[in-house]
């Protein structure tokens, strides 16, 4: 089974520990939660597991394969995405083209064929193009493909980034609060889309606050709290743990 392990990862910034000896492991297939008060570090986590961040101590690792010192580059090439608080995309391309650039890292064609649009170029970006497209429909914006980002709302721009995730032929999707700012109705099309993608075998983290939605949608799911991994269970047994409750959930 493909798997996104970080082991006993710690991280410090200055005189703050982020993370202290923390461990996840992220398995094809599986939608898992990162739940926590603010502070509690899960972000640090995500930017650790996604190369954004190198490890203090501990490893990132990769169906075995130590990713802790591999550039933040790399990642997309070895099947890790992710998406952002505030979606990140380039507000004057069109939707299709935001997508088609998770697919740079798979092109083979250099600099000089792709100026030239020689044959393997123009093959390329046509199957990258049907691709995006695919994917697109898929996340439900087959509509808007030739709109400018810069006009999408919110929530469509947070499923164009999945979408750019998927082009990129992620094997692992890591969401920083995909849930911030939808309305319930958007809520529930953002769980129909994570649910696909496990079900299609990707390995998803869902780094969330709405709880709700967590514990409906995830497998499993683990609890930070002050950079120490407090719980990590099923979402029944984390919903009803009195440590959980105490620091997070509230009573
Ligand atoms: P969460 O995502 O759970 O809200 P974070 O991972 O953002 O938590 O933050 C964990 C701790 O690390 C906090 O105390 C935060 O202030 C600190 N921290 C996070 N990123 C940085 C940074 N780039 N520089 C300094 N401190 C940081």
């Amino acid at each position: 089974m493909s798997t996104l392990v970080a082991d006993t990862v710690s991280k410090r910034f200055g005189g703050v520990t982020a993370l202290s000896n923390v461990s996840l492991e992220l398995r094809e297939g599986e939608i898992h939660g990162l739940i926590g008060p603010n502070g509690s570090g899960k972000t640090t986590l995500l930017n650790l597991l996604t190369g954004y961040y190198q490890v203090d101590e501990g490893d990132i690792r990769l169906d075995g394969e130590s990713l802790a010192r591999s550039p933040v580059q790399q990642r997309p090439r070895v099947g890790v995405a992710r998406t952002f608080q505030k979606p990140r995309l380039l507000g004057s391309l069109s939707v299709l083209d935001n997508a088609m650039l998770g697919g740079w890292c798979e092109t083979r064609a250099g600099f000089l064929e792709t100026a030239l649009a020689l044959p393997r170029a123009r093959r390329e970006e046509r199957a990258l193009r049907d691709r995006a497209e695919e994917l697109l429909h898929g996340v439900g914006l087959g509509y808007a493909i030739h709109r400018r980002a810069s006009l999408l709302d919110h929530a469509e721009q947070r499923f164009l980034e999945i979408a750019r995730g998927l082009v990129m032929r992620a094997r692992f999707i890591l969401l920083d609060e995909p849930a911030g700012g939808l309305t319930e109705g958007e809520i529930e099309h953002l769980a129909s889309i994570v649910t696909a993608l496990r079900d299609a075998g990707i390995g998803v983290l869902l780094v969330e606050h709405h709880t709700d939605f967590v514990f409906s949608v995830c497998d499993r799911v683990t609890t930070l709290n002050l950079g120490r991994m407090i719980k990590h269970a099923t979402p029944a047994e984390v919903r009803s743990d009195p440590e959980v409750i105490r620091v997070y959930l509230g009573a």
